[in-house]
């Protein structure tokens, strides 16, 4: 039937750790079962843990950013502001210009005209008339600033000057040059800017700028502290910075923005420094790190009330398991009913008591399968009252229970409400002794009891036998001797006529003699029986046995219609025995098979005596080699005997006729067995029984 396994390779890691198995010693494999076993359990937890912190470190990152980036929108947006307002200074500064010349330029009012136009523009170092080939005409230098210029810077400039004046022609308007550096004595220097502006006449308005002046007058005052503003080159270079030195351990946001002006390119740059460690930079971020750290805090929590929790389970599950165990050894069968009477649960011991499954009895609804049917109903009714709030009693009450097989067996039953955790009944619980084992013990002591009583009857019999025997021996004797004497006188007359009356009451006589001597020697082995003494024993022809009781079994044959066959097997050995004991077993035997035929519908009735040698080795094992057996039978075809009968057959006072003693077979028995002999029993064929024993051969 068995096809035959698939090949197919095992997969290579498993090689690879069987191989690995090998490999390793005890003590290395056993740590790293200890390995794996912790890794199991807590890789959920470290999983936890590394994404929790992830997401926390990427939070708190996302937050820094944020924050940077706020900080750099706002430098632009401080950045373009500076830059507008930058234009719109210079542009002011132009119209200003503009505004000098517009009651005509004149040499003579310059100065009272300029000077107050100087003392409102400090970014002005030196504003200069020149006419159309860019000569001086007139000159005004600021009054906030030592002296900066002097013929060789200016002359050094004049290029710068041009450039932007030729600009300014070109584009009909104000124009810039390019930045310049004006040295001074004490090695420090300026940037300069030149402004031409034409004026009327063919002459230009050429004013410098300080650039650095320039930031401080025009720029400055939108600008916050904490910031570096500074103008470069287009690439880079710086030209001129006001503000706070960079602070150390602090952050730099740069924003650059062009400024675009007619005939020069700068560009302004604003360094904007920020305090305090970047990673609690304020508030959002202090936010979302008080929360990680709560989080963080929660779940360590979390882990502990876990770890509590799967400690209380094990505890728990111990306790369960405990409990079971207990319910499962106790001997006391247990049983838990709802409150409509269904059976919930059941323990081992209460199975093995009726012998259904746990699954059967509480699948069942309604009368349970351990309910004899004949009580049912009774059961129904009791359910019933205590469903209706009937009190069991406290020391129990008895029952009777039916097994799977259909066997009745008494239990004792304690009851009580089953109360849950919140004190409300929820059912029933019961509790079941089986009490068919102390049934049987109080039976098995009561049969020794009557046994005992038996005893001391036949004990009693006994000593009434032994009185009766000793007060019959001497009338018995006596009528045996007074036989004789009257035998004696009778015997002459018989002699001379041996057909006459007298020889007839001679032979009654003799027969009065013998019967006498008999019942005098049955009555000495009744005695001897009693008292225990050594019986004698001698050998005897079977045939002499059987021919002793005859004369007896035939008186009664002949009352009962019973006819008698005699058959013993020639050359018979004869048996060592108590002749009037074994005479009183077949006498015993023969009755009863005869009592057994006393049926009014039997036809023929036919009591057979057979002495055969025993086939087989008596019953009590003796080895057939060391002693032969003769077998005598004694077989009616009455009433038989039923097996209710069978099995107590030879219990003494067991007897089923109204009249009898219930005494001869056991008696019968005993004898036999005294013998070293077995006696049994068996039905006959047709019907009826044979009863048979062996005694010893001589
Ligand atoms: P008793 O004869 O006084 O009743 P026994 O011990 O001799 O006492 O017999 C016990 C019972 O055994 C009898 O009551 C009878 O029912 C049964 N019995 C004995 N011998 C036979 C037999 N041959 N056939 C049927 N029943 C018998």
């Amino acid at each position: 039937m068995s096809t035959p396994a698939p090949l197919h390779r095992p997969p290579r890691r498993r090689l690879l750790k069987a191989a690995l198995a090998d490999l390793l010693p005890a003590s290395v494999q056993q740590a790293l079962a200890l390995l794996r076993s912790v890794w199991q359990r807590w890789f959920l937890w470290v999983l936890l843990a590394v994404l929790v912190l992830g997401l926390l470190v990427t939070v708190v990152w996302l937050a820094g950013r944020h924050e940077a980036e706020q900080v750099q929108a706002a430098l632009d947006r401080d950045t373009a502001d500076a830059v507008a307002d930058l234009r719109s200074g210079l542009q002011r500064n132009v119209q200003s210009l503009q505004a000098l010349q517009a009651g005509g330029l004149d040499s003579d009012r310059w100065s009272t005209d300029v000077t107050p136009l100087m003392r409102g523009h400090r970014e002005w170092l030196r504003l200069e008339w020149r006419d159309a080939a860019l000569h001086t005409v007139a000159v005004a230098d600021t009054p906030y600033h030592v002296r900066v210029f002097d013929e060789a810077s200016r002359k050094a400039a004049q290029g710068e000057i041009e450039s932007a004046c030729a600009d300014a022609v070109k584009l009909n308007a104000a124009a810039y040059s390019s930045s310049h550096y004006v040295p001074q004595p004490d090695n420090r220097g300026l940037e300069v800017m030149e402004l031409c502006v034409r004026a009327d006449g063919g002459g230009y308005l050429v004013a410098s700028y300080a650039l650095r002046d320039m930031l401080t007058e025009l720029v400055t005052p939108t600008m916050r502290r904490g910031q570096e503003v500074s103008l470069t080159e287009p690439d880079g270079t710086r030209l001129a910075s006001i503000g706070t030195a960079r602070r150390a351990g602090s952050r730099v946001f740069t924003a650059q923005q062009p400024v675009e002006l007619p005939g020069a390119t700068m560009v302004l740059r604003v360094d904007g420094w920020r305090g305090a460690p970047d990673v609690f930079p304020n508030l959002l971020t202090g936010l979302v790190t008080a929360m990680s750290i709560a989080l963080v805090s929660v779940l360590v929590l979390l882990a502990s009330d876990t770890r509590r929790r799967l400690r209380a389970e094990s505890e728990l599950a111990d306790t369960l398991a405990y409990r079971k165990a207990m319910e499962d050894s106790v001997i006391t069968g247990l049983r838990a009913r709802d409150l409509r009477g269904h059976t919930t649960y059941v323990n081992p011991a209460f199975c093995e008591m009726v012998g259904f499954s746990a699954e059967e009895l509480t699948a069942v609804e309604g009368a349970s399968p351990y309910w004899p049917t004949e009580l049912a109903h009774e059961y129904e009714r009791r359910q019933a009252l205590r469903q209706a709030g009937g009190v069991p009693p406290r020391e129990g009450f008895e029952s009777v229970f039916m097994r799977k097989d259909g066997s009745r067996f008494p239990v004792l039953i304690f009851e009580a409400p089953l109360i849950n955790a919140h004190g409300t009944q929820t059912g029933w619980m019961s509790a079941f002794i089986d009490l068919s084992e102390q049934r049987r013990i109080e039976e098995i002591s009561r049969a020794s009891q009557e046994r005992l009583q038996a005893s001391a009857r036949l004990a009693t019999v006994g000593e009434m036998a032994s009185l009766l025997s000793h007060e019959l021996t001497q009338p018995l004797a006596a009528i045996a001797s007074y036989a004789s004497g009257s035998l004696n006188l009778l015997q002459d007359g018989a002699d001379a006529h041996p057909h006459s009356d007298a020889a007839q009451v001679a032979m009654a006589v003799r027969r009065i003699a013998e019967q006498a001597d008999r019942a005098g020697q049955v009555i000495r082995s009744v005695h001897d029986f009693v008292r225990r003494r050594d019986r004698t024993r001698e050998p005897v022809a079977p045939q002499a046995l059987v021919e002793a009781v005859l004369p007896l079994v035939r008186l009664q044959a002949r009352k009962t219609g019973v006819r008698i066959d005699v058959l013993i097997d020639e050359g018979l050995p004869r048996v060592f025995c108590d002749r009037t004991l074994v005479e009183q077993v077949l006498l015993n035997l023969a009755r009863n098979g005869m009592q057994a035929m006393d049926l009014p519908e039997l036809r023929s009735r036919v009591l057979v005596l057979r002495v055969t040698r025993s086939p087989e080795p008596p019953a009590d094992g003796v080895a057939p080699d060391a002693r032969r057996w003769l077998e005598f039978c004694v077989a009616d075809v009455g009433s038989g005997i039923a097996d209710e009968v069978a099995a107590q057959l030879f219990t003494p006072f067991f007897t089923t006729r109204a009249d009898g003693m219930g005494l001869g077979l056991s008696l019968c028995r005993t004898v036999v067995e005294q013998h070293g002999g077995a006696l049994l029993f068996e039905p006959n064929h047709p019907r009826g029984t044979v009863f048979r024993f062996t005694l010893p051969v001589t």
